[in-house]
Protein backbone atom coordinates (compact mmCIF):
# COMPACT_ATOMS: atom_id res chain seq x y z
CA UNK A 1 0.00 0.00 0.00
CA UNK A 2 1.31 3.59 -0.80
CA UNK A 3 2.72 5.35 2.04
CA UNK A 4 4.28 8.43 0.75
CA UNK A 5 2.28 11.52 1.86
CA UNK A 6 -0.91 12.60 -0.23
CA UNK A 7 -3.00 15.43 0.44
CA UNK A 8 -5.70 14.69 -1.70
CA UNK A 9 -6.26 11.23 -0.14
CA UNK A 10 -7.41 7.94 -1.99
CA UNK A 11 -10.98 6.78 -3.37
CA UNK A 12 -11.21 3.38 -1.61
CA UNK A 13 -13.69 0.80 -3.30
CA UNK A 14 -15.23 -2.31 -3.44
CA UNK A 15 -15.42 -4.19 -6.64
CA UNK A 16 -19.18 -4.94 -8.11
CA UNK A 17 -18.71 -8.60 -7.95
CA UNK A 18 -17.61 -8.81 -4.14
CA UNK A 19 -20.40 -9.55 -1.86
CA UNK A 20 -20.71 -7.08 1.95
CA UNK A 21 -22.53 -8.16 4.89
CA UNK A 22 -22.64 -5.97 7.89
CA UNK A 23 -24.33 -7.27 11.28
CA UNK A 24 -23.30 -4.68 14.38
CA UNK A 25 -19.73 -4.24 14.89
CA UNK A 26 -18.84 -7.81 12.22
CA UNK A 27 -18.16 -7.56 9.03
CA UNK A 28 -17.99 -9.76 5.96
CA UNK A 29 -16.63 -9.69 2.11
CA UNK A 30 -16.86 -12.48 -0.08
CA UNK A 31 -14.97 -12.49 -3.38
CA UNK A 32 -16.90 -15.21 -5.64
CA UNK A 33 -14.38 -15.05 -8.16
CA UNK A 34 -11.50 -16.66 -5.62
CA UNK A 35 -13.91 -17.86 -2.89
CA UNK A 36 -11.76 -15.67 -0.53
CA UNK A 37 -13.90 -14.63 2.66
CA UNK A 38 -12.62 -12.04 4.87
CA UNK A 39 -14.04 -11.44 8.59
CA UNK A 40 -14.17 -8.53 10.52
CA UNK A 41 -15.47 -9.64 14.10
CA UNK A 42 -16.07 -6.94 16.55
CA UNK A 43 -14.72 -4.38 15.16
CA UNK A 44 -16.55 -1.45 15.59
CA UNK A 45 -13.67 1.06 13.30
CA UNK A 46 -14.30 -1.47 10.19
CA UNK A 47 -18.34 -2.06 10.43
CA UNK A 48 -18.65 2.24 10.47
CA UNK A 49 -16.07 2.34 7.28
CA UNK A 50 -18.11 -0.45 5.96
CA UNK A 51 -21.67 0.96 6.37
CA UNK A 52 -20.27 4.35 4.76
CA UNK A 53 -19.11 2.35 1.69
CA UNK A 54 -22.71 0.77 1.82
CA UNK A 55 -24.38 3.82 1.83
CA UNK A 56 -26.49 4.57 -1.69
CA UNK A 57 -24.85 7.72 -2.30
CA UNK A 58 -21.32 6.57 -1.89
CA UNK A 59 -22.36 3.20 -4.47
CA UNK A 60 -18.91 1.40 -2.52
CA UNK A 61 -16.49 4.08 -3.26
CA UNK A 62 -15.31 6.61 -0.63
CA UNK A 63 -12.58 8.66 0.46
CA UNK A 64 -10.00 8.06 2.78
CA UNK A 65 -7.02 9.91 3.74
CA UNK A 66 -3.23 9.53 4.63
CA UNK A 67 -4.74 9.82 8.14
CA UNK A 68 -7.22 7.45 8.05
CA UNK A 69 -4.55 4.81 6.53
CA UNK A 70 -2.29 5.50 9.15
CA UNK A 71 -4.70 3.95 11.72
CA UNK A 72 -3.54 0.08 12.05
CA UNK A 73 -6.90 -1.67 11.66
CA UNK A 74 -8.21 0.33 9.14
CA UNK A 75 -4.50 -0.50 7.05
CA UNK A 76 -4.77 -3.83 7.67
CA UNK A 77 -8.18 -3.64 6.63
CA UNK A 78 -7.58 -1.77 3.02
CA UNK A 79 -4.45 -4.05 2.86
CA UNK A 80 -6.42 -7.31 3.30
CA UNK A 81 -9.04 -6.02 0.41
CA UNK A 82 -6.17 -5.31 -2.02
CA UNK A 83 -4.73 -8.58 -1.50
CA UNK A 84 -8.15 -10.60 -2.17
CA UNK A 85 -8.94 -8.71 -4.96
CA UNK A 86 -12.20 -7.39 -3.42
CA UNK A 87 -11.18 -3.62 -3.84
CA UNK A 88 -8.80 -1.14 -4.32
CA UNK A 89 -7.02 2.77 -3.90
CA UNK A 90 -7.52 5.14 -5.87
CA UNK A 91 -5.03 8.50 -5.87
CA UNK A 92 -7.38 11.17 -6.41
CA UNK A 93 -4.29 13.23 -7.72
CA UNK A 94 -4.95 10.83 -10.72
CA UNK A 95 -9.00 10.64 -10.53
CA UNK A 96 -10.48 13.86 -9.31
CA UNK A 97 -14.00 12.69 -9.61
CA UNK A 98 -15.12 9.86 -7.71
CA UNK A 99 -15.73 6.67 -9.19
CA UNK A 100 -18.93 5.19 -9.78
CA UNK A 101 -18.98 0.99 -8.75
CA UNK A 102 -22.49 -0.56 -9.99
CA UNK A 103 -23.66 -3.14 -8.10
CA UNK A 104 -26.53 -5.41 -9.08
CA UNK A 105 -29.54 -5.30 -7.44
CA UNK A 106 -31.01 -8.77 -7.29
CA UNK A 107 -34.17 -9.33 -9.23
CA UNK A 108 -35.11 -12.99 -9.25
CA UNK A 109 -37.16 -13.74 -11.81
CA UNK A 110 -40.61 -13.81 -11.06
CA UNK A 111 -39.80 -12.90 -7.04
CA UNK A 112 -42.17 -14.54 -4.65
CA UNK A 113 -42.98 -11.00 -2.95
CA UNK A 114 -44.20 -9.62 -6.61
CA UNK A 115 -46.46 -12.89 -7.25
CA UNK A 116 -47.49 -12.71 -3.29
CA UNK A 117 -49.08 -9.44 -4.61
CA UNK A 118 -51.04 -10.82 -7.76
CA UNK A 119 -54.54 -11.85 -7.03
CA UNK A 120 -55.48 -12.01 -10.50
CA UNK A 121 -55.46 -15.66 -12.34
CA UNK A 122 -53.29 -13.85 -14.60
CA UNK A 123 -50.52 -13.30 -12.86
CA UNK A 124 -51.06 -16.08 -10.67
CA UNK A 125 -50.85 -18.93 -14.01
CA UNK A 126 -46.95 -17.86 -13.83
CA UNK A 127 -46.63 -19.51 -10.74
CA UNK A 128 -47.46 -23.05 -12.51
CA UNK A 129 -43.92 -22.54 -13.50
CA UNK A 130 -42.21 -22.34 -10.09
CA UNK A 131 -43.27 -26.59 -9.74
CA UNK A 132 -39.72 -27.82 -10.53
CA UNK A 133 -39.74 -30.96 -8.83
CA UNK A 134 -43.34 -33.13 -7.58
CA UNK A 135 -42.45 -35.76 -4.90
CA UNK A 136 -45.47 -38.38 -5.14
CA UNK A 137 -45.23 -40.73 -2.15
CA UNK A 138 -47.75 -43.37 -3.41
CA UNK A 139 -48.21 -45.71 -0.94
CA UNK A 140 -47.44 -46.12 2.37
CA UNK A 141 -47.16 -50.11 2.21
CA UNK A 142 -44.32 -51.98 3.58
CA UNK A 143 -43.46 -55.49 4.63
CA UNK A 144 -40.09 -54.78 6.36
CA UNK A 145 -39.06 -52.89 9.35
CA UNK A 146 -36.58 -50.50 9.78
CA UNK A 147 -35.91 -48.76 12.35
CA UNK A 148 -34.91 -45.87 10.67
CA UNK A 149 -38.61 -45.75 8.95
CA UNK A 150 -39.71 -42.43 10.65
CA UNK A 151 -36.74 -40.17 10.84
CA UNK A 152 -34.82 -40.37 7.41
CA UNK A 153 -37.33 -39.78 4.97
CA UNK A 154 -37.78 -36.26 6.79
CA UNK A 155 -34.31 -35.06 6.32
CA UNK A 156 -33.69 -36.40 3.04
CA UNK A 157 -35.27 -38.05 0.39
CA UNK A 158 -36.21 -42.09 1.63
CA UNK A 159 -39.13 -44.63 1.52
CA UNK A 160 -41.23 -44.39 4.84
CA UNK A 161 -44.68 -46.50 5.88
CA UNK A 162 -44.80 -44.81 9.05
CA UNK A 163 -47.54 -43.14 8.39
CA UNK A 164 -50.70 -44.30 6.08
CA UNK A 165 -49.40 -47.68 6.33
CA UNK A 166 -52.67 -48.94 4.42
CA UNK A 167 -53.33 -45.86 2.29
CA UNK A 168 -52.32 -45.22 -1.28
CA UNK A 169 -52.83 -42.34 -3.94
CA UNK A 170 -55.47 -43.34 -6.69
CA UNK A 171 -54.45 -43.60 -9.92
CA UNK A 172 -57.62 -41.22 -10.47
CA UNK A 173 -56.39 -38.32 -8.01
CA UNK A 174 -52.23 -39.08 -10.15
CA UNK A 175 -54.12 -38.49 -13.70
CA UNK A 176 -56.07 -35.10 -12.40
CA UNK A 177 -52.44 -34.04 -11.31
CA UNK A 178 -51.33 -34.54 -14.39
CA UNK A 179 -53.65 -33.15 -16.39
CA UNK A 180 -53.74 -29.74 -14.71
CA UNK A 181 -49.74 -29.58 -15.44
CA UNK A 182 -48.58 -27.26 -18.33
CA UNK A 183 -46.38 -28.63 -20.77
CA UNK A 184 -42.86 -29.27 -19.25
CA UNK A 185 -43.49 -28.72 -15.84
CA UNK A 186 -42.48 -30.21 -13.24
CA UNK A 187 -38.89 -31.03 -14.81
CA UNK A 188 -38.89 -33.84 -11.99
CA UNK A 189 -41.49 -36.23 -10.78
CA UNK A 190 -39.94 -38.42 -8.29
CA UNK A 191 -41.60 -41.64 -7.14
CA UNK A 192 -41.24 -42.52 -3.83
CA UNK A 193 -43.26 -44.89 -0.89
CA UNK A 194 -43.46 -47.83 0.84
CA UNK A 195 -42.36 -49.68 -1.43
CA UNK A 196 -43.70 -48.76 -4.67
CA UNK A 197 -43.16 -51.64 -6.18
CA UNK A 198 -46.29 -53.03 -3.98
CA UNK A 199 -48.31 -50.26 -5.35
CA UNK A 200 -51.10 -51.39 -7.85
CA UNK A 201 -51.26 -48.77 -10.31
CA UNK A 202 -46.68 -48.27 -10.81
CA UNK A 203 -47.33 -49.22 -14.46
CA UNK A 204 -50.30 -46.86 -15.36
CA UNK A 205 -48.21 -44.61 -13.71
CA UNK A 206 -45.01 -44.87 -15.65
CA UNK A 207 -47.52 -44.33 -18.67
CA UNK A 208 -48.96 -41.47 -17.37
CA UNK A 209 -45.73 -39.42 -16.83
CA UNK A 210 -44.94 -37.21 -19.54
CA UNK A 211 -42.24 -37.88 -21.56
CA UNK A 212 -40.25 -34.48 -20.88
CA UNK A 213 -40.49 -34.81 -17.45
CA UNK A 214 -37.16 -36.57 -15.81
CA UNK A 215 -38.58 -39.36 -13.79
CA UNK A 216 -36.90 -40.83 -10.90
CA UNK A 217 -38.15 -43.85 -8.85
CA UNK A 218 -36.71 -44.58 -5.05
CA UNK A 219 -36.85 -48.53 -4.05
CA UNK A 220 -35.12 -49.86 -0.45
CA UNK A 221 -32.83 -52.81 -1.27
CA UNK A 222 -34.85 -54.82 0.52
CA UNK A 223 -37.75 -54.57 -1.46
CA UNK A 224 -35.81 -54.98 -4.62
CA UNK A 225 -35.26 -58.58 -5.29
CA UNK A 226 -39.25 -59.65 -6.07
CA UNK A 227 -41.39 -58.46 -8.20
CA UNK A 228 -39.77 -58.79 -10.95
CA UNK A 229 -42.38 -57.82 -13.74
CA UNK A 230 -42.97 -54.48 -12.13
CA UNK A 231 -38.48 -54.14 -12.44
CA UNK A 232 -39.00 -55.56 -16.01
CA UNK A 233 -41.23 -52.95 -16.83
CA UNK A 234 -39.37 -50.18 -15.33
CA UNK A 235 -36.72 -50.87 -17.29
CA UNK A 236 -38.88 -49.92 -20.44
CA UNK A 237 -39.12 -46.78 -19.08
CA UNK A 238 -36.48 -43.87 -19.70
CA UNK A 239 -36.65 -43.60 -16.00
CA UNK A 240 -33.48 -43.26 -13.16
CA UNK A 241 -33.84 -45.61 -10.19
CA UNK A 242 -32.24 -44.46 -6.07
CA UNK A 243 -31.42 -48.25 -4.77
CA UNK A 244 -31.67 -46.79 -0.93
CA UNK A 245 -29.91 -48.82 1.62
CA UNK A 246 -29.95 -48.70 5.54
CA UNK A 247 -28.01 -50.39 8.32
CA UNK A 248 -27.81 -53.25 9.19
CA UNK A 249 -27.11 -53.89 5.90
CA UNK A 250 -27.60 -57.54 4.97
CA UNK A 251 -25.52 -58.65 2.81
CA UNK A 252 -27.02 -61.25 0.52
CA UNK A 253 -30.33 -58.97 0.31
CA UNK A 254 -28.09 -56.25 -1.12
CA UNK A 255 -26.33 -58.53 -3.95
CA UNK A 256 -29.69 -60.35 -4.89
CA UNK A 257 -31.35 -56.39 -5.20
CA UNK A 258 -28.24 -54.99 -7.33
CA UNK A 259 -28.38 -57.95 -9.63
CA UNK A 260 -32.18 -57.74 -9.76
CA UNK A 261 -31.72 -54.39 -11.70
CA UNK A 262 -28.37 -54.67 -13.50
CA UNK A 263 -29.80 -58.22 -15.40
CA UNK A 264 -32.82 -55.77 -16.96
CA UNK A 265 -30.35 -52.88 -17.78
CA UNK A 266 -31.79 -50.29 -15.11
CA UNK A 267 -29.99 -46.98 -15.01
CA UNK A 268 -29.70 -46.80 -10.83
CA UNK A 269 -27.39 -45.81 -8.23
CA UNK A 270 -26.69 -46.43 -4.49
CA UNK A 271 -28.34 -43.97 -1.83
CA UNK A 272 -27.17 -44.87 1.47
CA UNK A 273 -28.71 -43.27 4.70
CA UNK A 274 -25.71 -43.05 7.18
CA UNK A 275 -25.53 -42.48 10.58
CA UNK A 276 -21.92 -43.02 11.46
CA UNK A 277 -18.35 -44.13 9.80
CA UNK A 278 -18.98 -47.84 10.79
CA UNK A 279 -21.95 -47.44 8.44
CA UNK A 280 -19.81 -45.45 6.06
CA UNK A 281 -17.20 -48.23 5.80
CA UNK A 282 -19.57 -50.69 5.13
CA UNK A 283 -21.38 -48.47 2.40
CA UNK A 284 -18.37 -48.24 0.96
CA UNK A 285 -17.17 -51.78 0.47
CA UNK A 286 -20.52 -52.23 -1.53
CA UNK A 287 -19.19 -48.97 -3.57
CA UNK A 288 -15.70 -51.13 -4.66
CA UNK A 289 -17.84 -54.44 -5.38
CA UNK A 290 -19.78 -51.86 -7.83
CA UNK A 291 -17.54 -49.27 -9.02
CA UNK A 292 -19.88 -48.95 -12.17
CA UNK A 293 -22.60 -47.47 -9.95
CA UNK A 294 -22.67 -44.08 -8.26
CA UNK A 295 -23.57 -43.40 -5.28
CA UNK A 296 -24.83 -40.93 -2.58
CA UNK A 297 -24.70 -40.43 1.49
CA UNK A 298 -27.27 -38.75 3.60
CA UNK A 299 -25.90 -38.67 6.91
CA UNK A 300 -29.10 -39.43 9.02
CA UNK A 301 -29.40 -38.10 12.89
CA UNK A 302 -30.73 -40.36 14.84
CA UNK A 303 -30.81 -38.16 18.35
CA UNK A 304 -27.31 -39.62 19.73
CA UNK A 305 -24.46 -39.17 17.22
CA UNK A 306 -24.39 -35.06 17.23
CA UNK A 307 -20.41 -35.71 16.92
CA UNK A 308 -20.73 -37.67 13.66
CA UNK A 309 -22.74 -34.59 12.49
CA UNK A 310 -20.55 -32.30 13.44
CA UNK A 311 -17.92 -33.41 11.87
CA UNK A 312 -19.69 -34.21 8.16
CA UNK A 313 -22.56 -31.80 8.23
CA UNK A 314 -21.59 -28.81 10.31
CA UNK A 315 -20.51 -26.20 7.56
CA UNK A 316 -17.01 -24.87 7.68
CA UNK A 317 -16.00 -21.29 6.20
CA UNK A 318 -13.15 -23.36 4.56
CA UNK A 319 -16.12 -25.43 2.75
CA UNK A 320 -17.86 -22.28 1.46
CA UNK A 321 -14.67 -21.14 0.22
CA UNK A 322 -14.06 -24.08 -1.61
CA UNK A 323 -17.42 -24.46 -3.10
CA UNK A 324 -17.32 -20.26 -4.18
CA UNK A 325 -21.08 -19.73 -4.18
CA UNK A 326 -21.38 -17.38 -7.25
CA UNK A 327 -23.27 -13.47 -6.18
CA UNK A 328 -26.56 -14.61 -7.51
CA UNK A 329 -26.77 -17.34 -5.26
CA UNK A 330 -25.69 -15.26 -2.50
CA UNK A 331 -28.33 -12.76 -3.02
CA UNK A 332 -30.89 -15.32 -4.20
CA UNK A 333 -30.47 -16.99 -0.66
CA UNK A 334 -31.67 -14.03 0.83
CA UNK A 335 -35.01 -14.49 -0.97
CA UNK A 336 -35.85 -17.66 -1.02
CA UNK A 337 -34.79 -21.43 -0.08
CA UNK A 338 -33.69 -23.40 -3.02
CA UNK A 339 -34.17 -26.98 -0.95
CA UNK A 340 -37.56 -26.00 -0.98
CA UNK A 341 -38.17 -23.50 -3.71
CA UNK A 342 -40.44 -25.49 -6.58
CA UNK A 343 -40.80 -28.63 -4.56
CA UNK A 344 -44.37 -30.08 -4.02
CA UNK A 345 -44.61 -33.24 -1.67
CA UNK A 346 -47.68 -35.76 -2.23
CA UNK A 347 -48.40 -38.55 1.03
CA UNK A 348 -50.28 -41.37 0.03
CA UNK A 349 -53.29 -39.36 2.01
CA UNK A 350 -53.19 -37.16 -0.58
CA UNK A 351 -52.02 -34.05 1.59
CA UNK A 352 -49.86 -32.02 0.15
CA UNK A 353 -46.81 -30.48 1.79
CA UNK A 354 -44.15 -27.80 0.21
CA UNK A 355 -41.51 -29.56 2.81
CA UNK A 356 -42.30 -32.65 4.64
CA UNK A 357 -41.86 -31.02 7.91
CA UNK A 358 -44.03 -28.31 7.51
CA UNK A 359 -47.80 -28.14 7.75
CA UNK A 360 -49.89 -29.60 4.86
CA UNK A 361 -51.15 -26.77 2.33
CA UNK A 362 -53.73 -28.98 0.67
CA UNK A 363 -55.35 -32.07 -0.34
CA UNK A 364 -55.23 -33.27 -3.73
CA UNK A 365 -58.76 -34.58 -3.35
CA UNK A 366 -60.16 -31.03 -2.75
CA UNK A 367 -57.44 -28.78 -4.03
CA UNK A 368 -56.23 -27.73 -7.17
CA UNK A 369 -52.23 -27.87 -7.81
CA UNK A 370 -52.53 -24.28 -8.88
CA UNK A 371 -54.44 -23.01 -6.06
CA UNK A 372 -52.15 -25.51 -3.85
CA UNK A 373 -49.16 -23.34 -5.08
CA UNK A 374 -51.00 -19.87 -4.46
CA UNK A 375 -51.12 -20.78 -0.91
CA UNK A 376 -47.49 -21.48 -0.33
CA UNK A 377 -46.20 -18.65 -2.48
CA UNK A 378 -48.93 -16.54 -0.32
CA UNK A 379 -48.52 -18.07 2.92
CA UNK A 380 -46.65 -20.87 3.35
CA UNK A 381 -43.22 -21.04 5.09
CA UNK A 382 -41.39 -23.35 3.47
CA UNK A 383 -40.07 -21.75 0.19
CA UNK A 384 -39.06 -18.17 1.68
CA UNK A 385 -37.38 -20.34 4.62
CA UNK A 386 -34.17 -17.84 4.52
CA UNK A 387 -31.38 -17.34 7.26
CA UNK A 388 -31.88 -13.81 7.28
CA UNK A 389 -35.62 -14.63 9.35
CA UNK A 390 -34.12 -17.19 12.02
CA UNK A 391 -31.74 -16.66 14.93
CA UNK A 392 -28.93 -17.07 15.37
CA UNK A 393 -28.23 -16.44 11.55
CA UNK A 394 -30.14 -12.88 11.44
CA UNK A 395 -27.08 -11.86 13.46
CA UNK A 396 -24.70 -13.28 11.39
CA UNK A 397 -22.69 -11.99 9.02
CA UNK A 398 -22.40 -15.67 7.15
CA UNK A 399 -26.19 -15.67 6.61
CA UNK A 400 -26.48 -15.50 2.92
CA UNK A 401 -23.66 -17.47 2.35
CA UNK A 402 -24.07 -20.48 4.48
CA UNK A 403 -26.03 -23.45 2.75
CA UNK A 404 -29.80 -22.74 2.85
CA UNK A 405 -31.62 -24.18 5.87
CA UNK A 406 -32.61 -28.20 5.45
CA UNK A 407 -34.49 -30.51 6.71
CA UNK A 408 -31.05 -31.62 9.16
CA UNK A 409 -31.76 -28.11 11.33
CA UNK A 410 -35.18 -29.21 11.65
CA UNK A 411 -34.13 -32.75 12.90
CA UNK A 412 -31.46 -31.41 15.07
CA UNK A 413 -33.64 -28.19 16.14
CA UNK A 414 -31.44 -25.60 15.36
CA UNK A 415 -30.25 -23.42 12.52
CA UNK A 416 -26.62 -23.00 13.09
CA UNK A 417 -25.38 -26.37 12.36
CA UNK A 418 -21.64 -24.61 11.55
CA UNK A 419 -18.21 -24.24 12.82
CA UNK A 420 -17.97 -21.03 12.24
CA UNK A 421 -19.29 -18.81 14.66
CA UNK A 422 -17.21 -19.87 17.04
CA UNK A 423 -13.75 -20.06 14.92
CA UNK A 424 -14.86 -16.41 13.83
CA UNK A 425 -14.87 -15.43 17.79
CA UNK A 426 -11.64 -17.05 18.13
CA UNK A 427 -10.35 -15.14 15.42
CA UNK A 428 -10.93 -11.56 15.26
CA UNK A 429 -9.87 -9.95 12.20
CA UNK A 430 -8.83 -12.96 9.19
S1 LIG B 1 -37.99 -50.37 3.42
FE1 LIG B 1 -38.41 -48.18 3.57
S2 LIG B 1 -40.61 -48.04 3.88
FE2 LIG B 1 -40.02 -50.15 4.30
S3 LIG B 1 -39.68 -50.19 6.52
FE3 LIG B 1 -37.71 -49.81 5.55
S4 LIG B 1 -37.54 -47.59 5.52
FE4 LIG B 1 -39.67 -48.05 5.90
S1 LIG C 1 -25.25 -21.43 10.14
FE1 LIG C 1 -26.13 -19.48 10.80
S2 LIG C 1 -24.98 -18.93 12.64
FE2 LIG C 1 -23.77 -20.49 11.57
S3 LIG C 1 -22.38 -19.33 10.28
FE3 LIG C 1 -24.18 -19.80 9.05
S4 LIG C 1 -25.48 -18.02 9.26
FE4 LIG C 1 -23.98 -17.95 10.90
Amino acid sequence: MKTRENKNGYWFYIESYAHLSIKKNDTLLYNPLTGKILTFIDNPLISQLMRRLALPQNMYTIHLTDRDLRQPDIRQFVQSVRDNFIGDLIDVSSCPIKPIQVHPIMKIQQDANILKKGTQRSIGEDIMAYLSDLWLYVNGNCTQDCSICRDAYRQFNFCTSSREKNLELSIADIKRIVEELPPGIPQNIHILGGNILSYAHLVNLLELIPADCRTSLYIHYLNADRHKEKIQHISKHNITLELLFSFPLIKEKAYRAIQALKEPGIDFRFSFSIRNTGEFEEANELIQLNPEIGATFHPLFDGTNIDFFSENIFVKAEEIERIKPSLKEVHSRGIVNPNYFGNLIIRPDGRVYADVNAPSLGKIQENSIFDILVKEVESGTSWRKVRKNVLPCKSCVFEKLCPPISNYNTAVGRFDLCSIRRQASQKKIK
